[in-house]
């Protein structure tokens, strides 16, 4: 027998609609790349999102047709995730922070047949138009006439300007309804791990992941909150908080390209912001603003952390000195990207406060919707006693089966999991630990060492700013830990002062066997340690 309720495809434009028809005077503020606040609110996204539609289909795109933007996090971008998925076409984000070789190679590669970029990718554009080799046919700049740049396009490539486009453009549009499982959205992986692969999320993926990840016991985003999404909108969707946003029915405000603690403080005070969304790095930064300045967040209760293990100190600090709860979340692009959260369950009751925080270094229980696991080398299930490290496995409505251009179901194994290529712990309450991305795990003498744990006790030593902990080759061992630490301005370190903070609190066998001190720490385009290239120029550090 079947059910006899009604049959909805989720929808983006639904989605949209709902937010602009119950929530429509609910403000999206946002911080322009001319450097004023711009103010609308989801009625007004959603009818400019209408004129946006007309004004593609004027530029020729079509059902499926791929829709690029290089942009930061602010209002147009936002019209631009609607307008382009709720009319059924795909929009996809270019990281701006990629390898000009990379985007070239990104934008052949989805096909992009449109390019919305904001001004301050002109030299970025300029670099790559000539290279691509076939389907970009219009490059759109976010900004209005007054202050649209002057840029050099190869011949037979159009270019607009956005107000321009969008004045043309009448708004008499009715989001379609098709099917729920059409392409809204593609997302490259930056690439950490070999050349760039496409993630293709769906509507419904997408209209999942946002009812799941709204929950109280996850992102808990209400209508009252006032939220900024630091992550920006070209990693893995601003974590779905565009999305979450709008299904919630709350306030939006967008931080633009200044992402220093400084410029994000004067935001979420000025606009008495709730909760807010980003990397490790970017809330590091926030801190030695807010210890600097004295300054406070006045309105921000809670901050959402992830895209890489935010290092103890991080959590502590926010917690006792401003007040502030830190939630890790753990996720990836092919993962829409949250998989787990950590919220606490009845057993962590009466928890003290050193408890709570070393559960609050835990990435978290998975999410209703994802299922998850620890195998080892030979796929063997592991327990969940919170010690035996393995490969973590992810299956669920909104994880990637397939990377764009390939075969459904060919980025799973043979159970339909997908391989995260991350090391975790579970323990017995179902909490995940990332010890360490797979290839940066440390094989010393058949034994793991994780370099995470190593990086996050590092960082508590009061002088170091920044850690890196890396395999480097070893004639005995095959393997060791080398740690490579950046001083705080103004500290001076020495090898012997680092590694005391390792006293009593690791196994002996994981002291790394040296420390260096550099200025500086290589980043990926998403912010995280690129241990790759720190392999390349330290990985013999040991034997030669
Ligand atoms: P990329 O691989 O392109 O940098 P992703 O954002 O998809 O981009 O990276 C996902 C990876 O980031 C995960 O597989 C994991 O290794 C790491 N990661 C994400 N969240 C956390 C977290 N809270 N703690 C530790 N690692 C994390």
């Amino acid at each position: 027998m079947l059910g006899l309720m009604q049959n909805h495809p989720l929808m983006i434009g639904g989605l949209l609609k709902h937010a602009a028809r119950y929530h429509g005077t609910t403000e999206i503020v946002s911080k322009t790349v001319e450097g004023d606040l711009h103010r609308t609110d989801w009625a007004g996204i959603e009818r400019r999102a209408r004129r946006l539609v007309r004004a593609l289909q004027r530029l020729g795109v079509k059902d499926g047709d791929r829709v690029a933007t290089l942009a930061w996090n602010g209002h147009r971008h936002l019209e631009i995730y609607y307008g382009v998925s709720g009319m059924g076409a795909v929009v996809h984000t270019l990281n701006p922070r990629l390898h000009p070789d990379d985007l070239t190679y990104i934008a052949d590669h989805a096909a992009d047949c449109v390019l919305l970029a904001d001004t301050t990718f002109v030299p970025l554009v300029e670099q790559i138009a000539p290279r691509l080799t076939g389907t970009l046919r219009a490059v759109v700049f976010m900004t209005d006439p007054a202050h649209m740049p002057k840029v050099t396009l190869p011949a037979g490539m159009t270019l607009g300007c956005y107000e321009d486009l969008l004045d043309a453009a009448d708004d008499d549009y009715d989001w379609p309804v098709f099917d729920e499982n059409t392409a809204s959205a593609i997302c490259y992986t930056s690439g950490t791990t070999g050349r760039p692969k496409g993630v293709v999320y769906s509507h419904r993926s997408t209209l999942l992941h946002a009812y799941a990840t709204v929950a109280t016991d996850v992102m808990g985003i209400r209508a009252v909150d006032r939220i900024t999404p630091v992550v920006p909108m070209f990693h893995a969707n601003a974590w779905g908080v565009p999305y979450t946003s709008a299904l919630a029915g709350s306030a939006l405000v967008m931080p633009g390209r200044h992402l220093d603690g400084a410029s994000v403080t004067a935001l979420m005070n000025g606009e008495r912001v709730t909760m807010s969304a980003g990397v490790p790095t970017v809330w590091l930064g926030l801190l030695q603003h807010l210890r600097a300045s004295g300054e406070r967040l006045e309105t921000v209760r809670r901050l959402v952390v992830g895209g890489s293990a935010a290092p103890p100190l991080l959590i502590e600090a926010f917690g006792r000195e401003y007040g502030i709860q830190l939630d890790h979340a753990w996720g990836m692009t092919e993962t829409s990207p949250l998989g787990t959260y950590n919220a606490p369950r009845p057993m962590h009751a009466g928890l003290s406060l050193e408890e709570r925080e070393r559960l609050a270094q835990k990435q978290g229980r998975v999410v209703f919707g994802v299922d998850m696991k620890i195998v080892d080398d030979d796929d063997q299930e592991l327990p969940w006693d919170g010690e035996r490290f393995g490969n973590l496995k992810v299956r669920g409505p909104w994880v990637a089966s397939a990377y764009y251009g390939q075969e459904p179901g060919s980025a799973l194994d043979e159970n339909g999991w997908f391989m995260t290529g991350d090391v975790a712990t579970i323990d017995p309450d179902g909490f995940m630990l990332i010890t360490d991305r797979s290839k940066d795990v440390i094989k010393s003498g058949g034994e793991w060492i994780s370099s995470i744990e190593l990086e996050n006790i590092a960082v508590s030593h009061p002088d170091v700013a920044e850690a890196a902990v890396i395999g480097a080759a070893h004639k005995k061992w095959d393997e060791r830990p080398l740690l490579l630490v950046v001083p705080r301005p103004g500290a001076t370190l020495t090898p012997e002062a680092v590694l005391a903070v390792y006293e009593g609190r690791i196994a002996k066998w994981w002291l790394p066997d040296a420390v260096i001190v550099v200025d500086e720490l290589p980043h990926t385009a998403t912010g995280k340690l690129q241990k790759t290239a720190l392999r390349a120029k330290y990985g013999n550090y040991l034997i030669e």
